[in-house]
């Protein structure tokens, strides 16, 4: 889209306007400079990406905001700004959105953290009614959420108060007072974790109520690490075609990009045993308790123990190979591949186990859609525990998806797949 003269006459008017809000503000030359660049960028005059470097106080946020939220509304876009860190994110929250609000008619904003900050209402209330006969307690002990102690108790009677009132929006860092790590892992939950759709308190749930709002607001204020997930998964932020992106701080983003992207998991075959007999294990009482009227192929027992067995070989391979090139005698043994690039055999492997990997998910996948049906149909406490158990499963299997292709992953765009610090 072409830079129009209704948009440069736009930001040039916002700009002009921040004389009025901000006590001796004076326009520089610099702030005009970064303006126009981060308009043409953005607008797609010239090039796609931009990278700019100045020193603090200059004006960095508001130069990128001004031109940001011109271009974005132009082409009905969102404009994701990310930080480095929420601090950050509550400074342009609290400050520099505010500021531009009383200039730019109608600007609505909101801040999106990442999962884990977010109070989950549902593990709340269940920890809150401990001593109610209606409490779900398989819930508890699934998730090891019980309380340890008096303290504990009153601090989530406390909050449960606050977030009933509207005192207090379920977001961790937004809470009058410090919470204990422990505490907050107890109350919060991930994707894994969350009943969704089937949770009573859905509509109300702080983590959602904030993505609803993300269709009808012009920015949305980030971090990089929540950038990084909604790359892999497109689930929380806008799909990429519908977003303009800022990444505020961006010399973190390549330790964040590492350290988001990065997979890890237990490749034994003893582990890997453990993790397939539990598999199937729930998969017989999925069969046996919900019989769907068509059940997936994969789901009959002689392709499970034949899927089972490929991935036992599969993965036996996979240990003889790099026995093969570990240290003798090394207390921490770690191989690292030239440029991480893996050798043939290993690579046949790795895609072998991908395919492997993701005819479970797939599997799962179908289960978890199956058992999402049958609310009201089923005792609720026992439907959310297959819920919670196959959600688990499918995560694991979606983890290793994600490690074999990365492992047996071509270089692309000529960098080193692997990082080469170790
Ligand atoms: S929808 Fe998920 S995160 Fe929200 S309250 Fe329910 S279980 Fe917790």
């Amino acid at each position: 889209m072409a830079l129009s003269n209704t948009i440069k006459n736009q930001i040039s008017l916002w700009y002009k306007s921040l004389s009025t809000y901000i006590d001796g503000f004076i326009p520089r030359i610099d702030q005009r400079q970064m303006i126009a660049e981060v308009a043409k960028t953005l607008s797609g005059e010239q090039g796609r990406h931009l990278v700019i470097e100045a020193p603090t106080g200059v004006g960095k946020t508001l130069s990128d905001l001004i031109a940001g939220i011109a271009i974005s509304r132009a082409n009905s876009k969102h404009l994701v700004i990310s930080t480095a860190n929420i601090a950050l994110q509550d400074q342009i929250l609290h400050k520099d959105l505010p500021l531009l609000a009383k200039i730019i008619p109608d600007l609505r904003f909101i801040a999106i953290f990442g999962r884990r900050r977010y109070l989950c209402p549902h593990n709340l209330t269940a920890i809150c009614a401990v001593d109610q006969p209606q409490i779900d307690l398989m819930l508890l002990l699934q998730q090891e959420m019980a309380v340890t102690s008096q303290q504990e108790s009153t601090v989530c009677q406390q909050l449960h108060a606050d977030f009933i009132a509207g005192h207090w929006d379920g977001v961790r860092d937004h809470y009058k007072t410090a919470l204990d790590d422990s505490l907050w892992q107890k109350i919060s939950t991930d994707k894994v974790g969350c009943l969704a759709r089937n949770c009573q308190f859905y509509h109300c749930c702080p983590f959602f109520l904030a993505i609803w709002k993300i269709e009808q607001v012009d920015v949305i204020v980030t971090n990089q690490a929540l950038v990084m997930a909604a790359m892999e998964s497109g689930s929380v932020l806008p799909e990429a075609k519908k977003m303009l992106l800022v990444l505020d701080e961006g010399h973190h983003i390549a330790a964040v990009a590492r350290d988001s992207l990065e997979v890890e998991a237990n490749i034994t075959v003893p582990h890997l045993t453990a993790q397939l007999d539990n598999f199937l294990r729930h998969i017989e009482h999925y069969l046996s308790h919900y019989c769907p009227v068509k059940p997936p192929k994969l789901a009959k027992t002689n392709h499970l123990i034949r899927h089972r067995q490929k991935l036992i070989d599969c993965f036996s391979q996979v240990m003889a190979i790099t026995q093969h090139l570990l240290p003798d005698n090394s207390q921490d043994p770690i191989y690292l591949f030239k440029l991480g690039q893996l050798p043939e055999e290993l690579n046949v492997c790795c895609q072998q186990l991908l395919q492997l990997s993701h005819d479970f998910v797939v599997l799962t996948e179908k289960i978890v859609e199956h058992l999402s049906e049958q609310t009201g149909k089923h005792d609720a406490a026992t439907l959310h525990l297959s819920l919670l158990i196959s959600s688990k499963m499918l995560s694991y299997w979606q983890n290793m998806v994600k490690f074999w292709r990365l492992a047996g992953c071509e270089t692309s765009s000529n960098a080193p797949v692997s990082n080469p610090n170790g």
